[in-house]
């Protein structure tokens, strides 16, 4: 669903994706995960051309995103990142419904009715009048999620949705994703919680100084990993 193939990418002259092979299957949940700078974020950043890249080339659905009207890729892809940069000035509500009212024409009441139903599969059904500042990192996360649910995208990518929370929050978000894991989202993740990886992602992709150095099924990734650098990176989570 989702094919790298051969990608290339550089800031200035610093080589951050180098030669990247890789290829997300529909329903699949991909975990990646590496050192700080080896690459993570610009991978996903490739996807929806938040960054463009110098070589290879990215599809989605068998097409080129390099090719595709940019904000058509854009609408296909639901995109989290680690702030939640929700509109301050709109209620939870507001800020799911707005894109699909926005971007899709949608008459007000569809489109409501239709973020009532998100903010409901996050949890979040009591809240949907509420705005970002009376929400907590968790819930404001959650409405993130469900605002990228609005546009009925064929793949999510999330970058570190936990990274930014609580402890006691993190969990909330987590088993929102495992929920659509459940119903056979793809999903490209970036994360640092190894036992969610374990325990959600089909198969791990490890990154190293912008390669992907090792895609291993996730049970196995954590038994026994196939590259040393795999070990390595392990080994220091111990
Ligand atoms: P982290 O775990 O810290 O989030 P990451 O694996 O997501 O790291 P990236 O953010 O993708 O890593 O960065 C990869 C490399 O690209 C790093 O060397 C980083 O310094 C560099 N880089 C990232 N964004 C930019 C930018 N906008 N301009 C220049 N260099 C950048
Ligand atoms: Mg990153």
């Amino acid at each position: 669903l989702v094919e790298f193939d051969g990608v290339d990418k550089f800031f200035g002259k610093t080589h951050v994706l180098k030669n990247v092979d890789l290829a997300i299957e529909e329903r699949e949940v991909v975990v990646v995960i590496g050192p700080s700078g080896s690459g993570k974020s610009t991978l996903l950043r490739c996807v929806n051309r938040l960054e463009e890249i110098r070589s290879g080339d990215i599809r989605l659905d068998g097409q080129s995103v390099l090719e595709a009207d940019v904000n058509e890729v854009r609408q296909r892809i639901g995109m989290v990142f680690q702030s939640f940069n929700l509109f301050p000035h709109k209620s939870a509500l507001g800020n799911v419904a707005l894109a699909p009212k926005k971007i899709r024409g949608l008459p007000e009441d569809a489109a409501e009715d239709r973020a009532r139903e998100l903010l409901d599969r996050v949890g979040l059904s009591d809240q949907t009048g509420s705005y970002p500042e009376a929400l907590s990192g968790g819930q404001q996360q959650r409405v993130a999620i469900a605002r990228a649910l609005a546009m009925d995208p064929t793949v999510m990518l999330f970058d570190e949705v936990t990274s930014a929370l609580d402890p006691e929050l993190v969990g909330e978000v987590l088993d929102v994703i495992e929920g659509l894991a459940d119903d056979g989202m793809t999903m490209v993740l970036v994360t640092h919680e190894m036992g969610f990886a374990r325990e959600v992602g089909d198969r791990i992709v490890l990154m190293a100084d912008g390669r992907v150095v090792e895609v291993t099924d996730s049970e196995a990734f954590f038994e026994r990993p196939e590259t040393e650098r795999g070990r390595q990176f392990l080994s220091r989570l111990l």
